[in-house]
């Protein structure tokens, strides 16, 4: 279903909406970009690092979430796609309580907690990042051509529903929170991009707005030119975002986008999360595959829903005060 009549059309501008988290369409969507997110990573999991080939040959098509894959995960698990958000989340939470309103330092103890958790996964960027606050306390390191990796872009989902309403507060909690493990000018122009996209989809339920982003990120910077898309899917920022807008873009459909996605194998996990995650706002969480959303874990999808609520909650306490008349 594309709706480009905004349930938001007779409030205020966009932007500042009125009563952000008490529109159930508006809930709907950002649940559904974040359960999106979830199911992503725990069908791609499966087929992480394989190649369309030996999926083909392994599953036909992997559509079925199932677990496995070389995390040996269980049915429905998630990995750091999933668990950073969420930890990204809390921190945010946490702010707003303590009166430490997108404070980059709670982030980075956030994913300091997170790592000595022993996550399934951590990616090395992320591991090195961390392990450069654990060392000197700094919460940015140099930017590097190393870092050109798509672990900021996975987790920034909470990020950019804790500051709806306020897109100043959005570049600038998005930049801090992926500066502390990725400093790279293509991962920053895509957590940009992709989230006022996100954003888009969240807050005006327009796919046509959201659209408009996504060319301008593309416009802006050639290099994610994904048509012809180029088939490949890797940890690297640009070949994930060509996969993340080809399927994304070519699909109407949330289950034809996220199967297609992960499907391309390699950094399958997090195509497929990304996917989600915009599909899954452009249709909201009632439509969701169920049999899918059935078969995430419970303490997960219960996390989620939770810090959907938190989080919405918070943008709308939080919001910037509407423009001088
Ligand atoms: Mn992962
Ligand atoms: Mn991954």
């Amino acid at each position: 279903m594309r709706a480009e009549v905004s349930p938001m059309s007779a409030a205020p501008a966009a932007g500042a909406p009125a009563a952000l988290a008490d529109l159930p369409a508006l809930r709907d969507r950002a649940l559904g970009a974040y359960l999106g997110l979830a199911l992503g990573d725990a069908l791609g999991a499966t087929v992480e690092f394989m190649t369309p080939r030996e999926i083909a040959l392994r599953h036909g098509v992997h559509q079925q979430i199932t677990g496995g894959g070389w995390l040996k995960l269980a049915p429905g698990q998630v990995t750091d796609d999933t668990t950073m958000s969420l930890a990204l989340g809390e921190a945010l939470l946490r702010g707003a309580r303590d009166g430490r309103l997108h404070d980059t330092g709670l982030i980075a103890e956030a994913y300091v907690a997170w790592w000595r958790g022993k996550p399934v996964d951590c990616g090395n960027t992320c591991r090195r990042g961390i392990q450069r606050y654990l060392r000197d306390g700094s919460l940015a390191g140099p930017q590097s051509d190393g870092d050109g990796g798509n672990g900021a872009l996975m987790r920034n989902l909470p990020a950019a529903l804790a500051t709806l309403g306020d897109d100043a507060a959005f570049v600038r909690v998005s930049l801090a929170q992926s500066h502390v493990t990725h400093h790279h000018p293509l991962s920053d122009a895509a957590v940009l991009g992709i989230g006022h996209a996100l954003r888009a989809l969240v807050v005006d339920g327009s796919v046509l707005r959201a659209r408009a982003h996504l060319d301008a990120l593309v416009r802006d910077l050639p290099v994610f030119r994904y048509a012809p898309y180029p088939r490949r899917a890797s940890g690297y920022v640009v070949d994930t975002v060509q996969t993340v807008l080809h399927f994304y873009t070519s699909h109407d459909d949330f289950e034809d986008a996220v199967v297609g996605a992960v499907n391309q194998g390699d950094d399958a996990d997090t195509t497929g999360a990304l996917v989600g995650m915009l599909a899954g706002a452009r249709c909201g969480a009632a439509a969701l595959p169920s049999r899918w959303v059935s078969r995430l874990q419970p303490a997960v999808r219960r996390a989620i829903t939770e810090q959907t609520e938190a989080l919405l909650a918070m943008a709308l306490r939080h919001r910037a005060p509407p423009p001088p008349a």
